[in-house]
């Protein structure tokens, strides 16, 4: 109720965006992310496509699975020529996340590569999934597990396998349009729980954009703090009054539409960047492309492609808000929101 009561206030956020910032490098100037080859200082992040899929398959996108390893290297050295530095991978538990191929990839291309853990929204899982019938304590152990072990192999269908050597080093939550089930809601509680336990961040699929208040209240209520909670797909409701609001409190907002002409033109999403940065809240916004389908890569002769975000939009969104604003979304940002902390440090 307290985290309600911040809302609308947007122009003046309780310690201010940049009084976080302060207070998370002073915790540790070494900052680390947890990357499918290990550990690495956030710093070393470089710039970062902060939601995109490498290996992908779900009933809910038929026919546009991707799981070819020599066309996903291809995509991301064709994207590393614009400049791409690291990738956060964010195919969770049951979507097909291939922890082996991602390893097999980051040391081919030399792309740190944060892999995800967590769950998606309902539509992703088949009447039956054990993702349903599982207690929220046993959906949490799986993603402390992927986190401290290892990924599973097989999205968790045989228990017993061998984890892999790859950790995950962020978690995944889902809600539906404008309602979160009560599955997902299940869900939501095992990833604040995985992440108090490992200090991971959150990201979670919103439906269309909807729902984002209601997710941050029930990720709060679950002890979160909203420094390690992201929103994702928040530009598929363009509507920046209610991105500042729930940017005001503490959450990091992820865009990721860039060059899907489908939802909208490229400039509709460069003056919804300009207004979240003019209102005070360019270090509470991450970028990324979110690729979920087959057509989406010029390696299966789609596009816009994995190169699109630093070849073409981070140009045009230069001339927008400047230099120093684009270097928050692409570098510090990520690397702020996907450090874990006490990572890196010797035991
Ligand atoms: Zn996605």
């Amino acid at each position: 109720m307290e985290a309600r009561a911040r809302r609308g206030t947007s122009g003046t956020p309780g310690g201010g965006p940049d009084a976080a910032v302060a207070a998370t490098r002073g915790a540790g100037a070494a900052a680390h992310v947890l990357t499918v080859t290990g550990p690495l200082p956030a710093s070393s992040l470089g710039t970062v496509d902060a939601h995109d899929h490498l290996f992908l398959r779900t009933p809910a996108l038929a026919g546009q699975d991707f799981e070819d390893l020599d066309r996903a290297i291809e995509e991301v050295r064709d994207a590393q020529a614009t400049g791409l530095r690291s990738i956060v991978e964010m195919t969770p538990i049951g979507c097909g996340r291939r922890p082996d191929l991602l390893r097999e990839l980051s040391i081919a291309t030399g792309t740190p590569v944060i892999a995800a853990t967590g769950y998606h929204r309902d539509a992703h899982y088949p009447a039956g999934h054990w993702v349903y019938e599982a207690s929220v304590d046993l959906l949490a152990e799986r993603i402390v597990a992927d986190i401290e072990r290892g990924m599973h192999p097989a999205d968790w269908i045989d228990p017993a396998a061998r984890p892999d050597p790859a950790r995950a080093g962020v978690i995944k939550a889902g809600a539906s349009y404008q309602h979160v089930t009560r599955a997902e809601r299940r869900r939501l509680e095992a990833a604040a729980i995985g992440s108090l336990r490992t200090g991971a961040a959150v990201l979670v699929h919103t439906e269309v954009g909807t729902c984002g208040h209601e997710i941050v209240d029930l990720l709060l209520a679950n002890g979160l703090a909203a420094d390690r909670i992201v929103l994702a797909h928040l530009d598929r409701n363009p509507d920046p009054e209610l991105h500042a609001e729930i940017a005001s409190r503490g959450v990091t907002l992820e865009y990721d539409t860039p060059g899907r002409i489908k939802y909208r033109p490229d400039s509709d999403l460069l003056r919804l960047v300009e207004h979240l940065v003019g209102a005070g809240y360019g270090d509470r916004l991450v970028i990324g492309l979110d690729l979920g389908r087959r057509d989406y890569f010029r390696a299966w002769g789609g596009g816009p492609g994995l190169r699109y975000l630093l070849g073409t939009f981070v140009p045009r969104l230069r001339m927008h808000v400047g230099e120093r604003a684009v270097d928050r979304i692409l570098v510090d940002n990520p690397a702020r929101v996907f450090a874990i902390a006490g990572l890196g440090v010797p035991v």
